[in-house]
């Protein structure tokens, strides 16, 4: 990022040398004070080539907002206060204006177009936005109190989507306890789930995160990906990213509950059936997925995964796992402790 260097498309002035050119937007990390707190954020710029001295540099309008808008949420991001982008998802979530949203809390109706471009929201406005997030349920209660500031047409499409969302949270909700009740004796942490409880949310994410990376990545190698990410985090900090259990299983490792893994809502994954009519899992990645529970760290650790493995065919990544310590010394249907990873075989590319 710091040495983001785009040309504009079209000669401009130039305020720096006053003549018409091609000018440079750079982009480099910078420090700000906000609300006395240090922040540092992606600055952008426009440099002039022309120019002989210190002034080489200038800022218009439309980048003083955007650069106000990345040291704001850098603020936010710090302070764990939902960031712009997180509010505006949450009302096209429920298809509402700025307004909407502000008249359906029962705000000032400037509010919510106030924290989507310049002020800071104080912490019970970002409490009450986070509930509202989180479950249909909140946002109905809402609903229910300040209905009358919508015209019908309004309050009856609201209503819908209020609907809507129960629905998938319903099923979300179920899916979720189908998966944690496989876990009830994992609950705490231990060398069978690395030291870590179930995440889904993580899982989620990482299943996204590879399936945007891996155009054809079906069950069996996502298996193995996960348990990789989950090994190689263990080695590296002492615990796994997931909490999930491995069993030692023909193909090599597979979660415990798997099944009902594939059934979370935010797992984006369809059957299909291959030329010689073999059933095909089939995982792709989930356009509103929240990536920020994925640690730099951890990101890392998954780039290294999909490198190492993108190109594997099924047959080739369960022949990898099956030289691993890790599945030699356990037997058929036993956990695999996380504590045979660290015998894990060094990655080499292209081997
Ligand atoms: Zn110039």
């Amino acid at each position: 990022m710091n040495k983001a260097i785009v040309v504009t498309k079209e000669k401009k002035v130039c305020p720096i040398c006053g003549k018409t050119h091609f000018i440079e937007e750079r982009c480099r990390r910078a420090e700000t004070v906000i609300k006395g707190q240090s922040v540092c954020y992606d600055q952008k710029y426009y440099f002039c080539s022309n120019a002989s001295g210190d002034e080489n540099e200038f800022e218009s309008g439309a980048l003083l907002n955007i650069n106000l808008l990345s040291a704001l949420n850098a603020y936010r991001k710090q302070n764990n206060l939902l960031t712009s982008d997180e509010i505006v998802s949450i009302r096209k979530d429920y298809s509402l204006s700025q307004v909407d949203l502000a008249r359906l809390l029962g705000w000032g109706e400037a509010t919510i177009s106030r924290y989507e471009s310049k002020a800071i929201q104080d912490e019970a406005y970002d409490n009450t936005l986070r509930q509202i997030k989180e479950s249909p349920y909140i946002v109905f209660e809402f609903f229910k109190r300040n209905q009358s500031s919508f015209s019908l047409d309004k309050q009856s499409e609201i209503k819908n989507k209020i609907d809507e969302k129960m629905d998938s949270y319903g099923r979300e909700v179920t899916a979720r306890q189908a998966l944690m009740s496989e876990y009830v004796q994992f609950d705490t942490p231990s060398d069978l789930n690395g030291n870590r409880i179930l995440d889904i949310d993580k899982i989620e994410a990482i299943v996204s995160y590879y399936a945007k990376k891996i155009k054809d990545l079906y069950k069996v190698k996502l298996m193995k990906m996960l348990w990789y990410a989950d090994a190689i985090s263990y080695m590296k900090s002492g615990s796994s990213m997931t909490g999930l259990v491995y069993l030692h299983k023909e193909m090599g490792a597979l979660p415990v509950g798997h099944n009902k893994l594939l059934s979370l809502e935010r797992i984006n994954v369809q059957e299909e059936t291959s030329a010689n009519y073999d059933l095909l899992i089939h995982f792709y990645p989930l356009e509103t997925i929240d990536y920020s529970v994925l640690m730099d760290d951890e990101i890392e650790i998954l780039d290294t995964v999909i490198r190492k493995f993108k190109r594997y065919q099924t047959k080739q990544i369960i022949e990898y796992m099956h030289k691993e310590k890790a599945y030699s010394m356990t037997e058929a249907d036993e956990i695999i402790p996380y504590s045979l990873a660290k015998n894990l075989r060094e990655f080499k590319a292209g081997s």
